[in-house]
């Protein structure tokens, strides 16, 4: 490959806390050098008219729904929404079908992204057989095979021995032990937040507490066993206190938010429309004010999606049957800028972190996460001025369960580099 020139960019330098301008030389997939003014001739050049460039996004929690779901998304589409959306990075959740409990089921994983993945996919292992909570999975196989971190996502582990030995096992070989928060024995048959909103609305309510005790026994097993612990989608105030008593303790506890629950609360369920339907549920109001505080102030540590696509004819089906979940690849910078930085008080740095340089961090993957001489070339343009209307030609992934189709808004992802490579759109 040879050499492409950046100019005019508006580089997004989270280590130094700014926006700087800047031109930037990569070759062969990697930065040469980032200034804020580099010449040179024979060089391929790109001009980014003014426009941000942004350090590629990782996201820590996405369900590409391969193998076994296609007809929902595959990895080759998953992969493309995360490009257009500015994702060069995402950990892909192994509640599939089969799950990814085993060696094969990664290495295919790993293979499929090869031969047709965009943004790169690193596969997150179950932490039980089958998912099914009672007996361990082969982590360290797994690991040695290429998974990132382990997970039973869907489902909490309900055994505390069972999470006891995943979290002991998994410091031997450096794996990542994410928790999906859910008493379930509190949310059978639930389909919505418990308050007094919801039960007005008469729909069965999941209450906090199912998330407030998952949370309590994870952080005390990681206490117990020094493992390192990643709390998934964290959706209620309550349980912001105990991740940040858990940090100022010194245990190894990380956490996320998804972009629904930063940007929607339980009040528009009022209409019944199953695409606001998620779990964890949309919360209160307060319960949003307070995650956006908690991520302004690194309580909780990155934003990752949860994207869940689904076909229409599952989520069109009425409240109750409707499955969970909703997609955010292509849309969730986007709209995240203009929920949190235009709106919300967040500046475009701290967004850029929590969407990129941290979660890169906490996966321990080199080259991303900042544009700066030797990193990876994999970075976007943000143009916040050019509109975009969110419909089926917009969207990349197979599917379109976003309570936000139809709308438009500013802000677009003019193309992205990923290692080199550019995808225009
Ligand atoms: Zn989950």
């Amino acid at each position: 490959m040879s050499k492409i020139l950046f100019k005019n960019c508006k580089v997004v330098d989270t280590s130094n806390e700014k926006i700087v301008k800047s031109d930037v030389l990569i070759e062969d997939g990697v930065i040469l050098d980032a200034l804020p003014s580099i010449d040179l001739k024979d060089v391929e050049i790109i001009d980014c008219n003014g426009n941000f460039l942004i350090p590629g996004l990782v996201d820590m929690h996405a369900h590409l729904r391969e193998p076994g779901d296609e007809y929902k998304e595959d990895i080759r589409t998953g992969t493309m929404a995360a490009i257009h959306g500015g994702y060069v990075a995402l950990v892909s959740m192994p509640n599939t079908n089969p799950p990814c409990d085993n060696r094969s089921v990664v290495e295919y994983i790993l293979r499929r992204s090869k031969e047709e993945g965009n943004a790169d996919v690193f596969p997150c292992g179950t932490i039980t057989k089958r998912r099914q909570g009672e007996e361990l999975a082969e982590l360290a196989d797994m690991a040695e095979g290429g998974a990132i971190a382990f997970s039973d996502d869907g489902s909490w582990v309900q055994s505390s021995g069972v999470m006891r030995r995943a979290l002991e096992y998994s410091k031997f070989f450096g794996g990542i032990i994410i928790s999906h928060p859910e008493d379930r024995t509190l949310t059978v048959r639930g389909v919505a937040n418990e308050s007094p909103f919801t039960i007005k609305l008469g729909l069965r309510g999941m209450p906090e507490e199912a998330e407030t005790i998952a949370i309590f026994r994870d952080i005390e097993l990681a206490r117990l066993t020094k493992g390192r612990l990643h709390i998934a989608h964290v959706s209620s105030k309550g349980n912001i206190e105990l991740i940040k008593l858990a940090k100022a303790s010194g245990l190894n506890v990380t956490a996320e938010v998804t972009p629904h629950h930063l940007i929607f609360d339980e009040e528009s369920l009022s209409n019944y429309d199953p695409v606001y339907k998620v779990n964890p549920p949309l919360r209160t109001r307060d319960d949003r004010h307070a995650l956006l505080e908690a991520l302004k102030d690194g309580v909780i540590d990155i934003i990752a999606t949860d994207h869940a696509p689904h076909a229409d004819f599952e989520k069109m089906d009425e409240f109750n049957s409707a499955p969970f979940g909703m997609i955010w690849l292509d849309l969730a910078f986007v709209v995240l800028y203009n929920e949190l930085v235009v709106s919300g008080g967040m500046d475009l740095v701290r967004l850029t972190k929590v969407m990129s340089t941290r979660p890169a961090e906490l996966l321990k993957l080199e080259g991303l996460g900042a544009i700066e001489k030797g990193y990876k070339a994999s970075f976007f343009a943000f143009n916040p001025e050019a509109e975009i209307t969110i419909n089926r030609e917009f969207i990349k992934s197979r599917a379109f369960n976003t309570p936000l189709y139809n709308s438009s808004m500013r802000g677009k992802v003019e193309w992205t580099v990923k290692d080199g490579k550019i995808y225009r759109f």
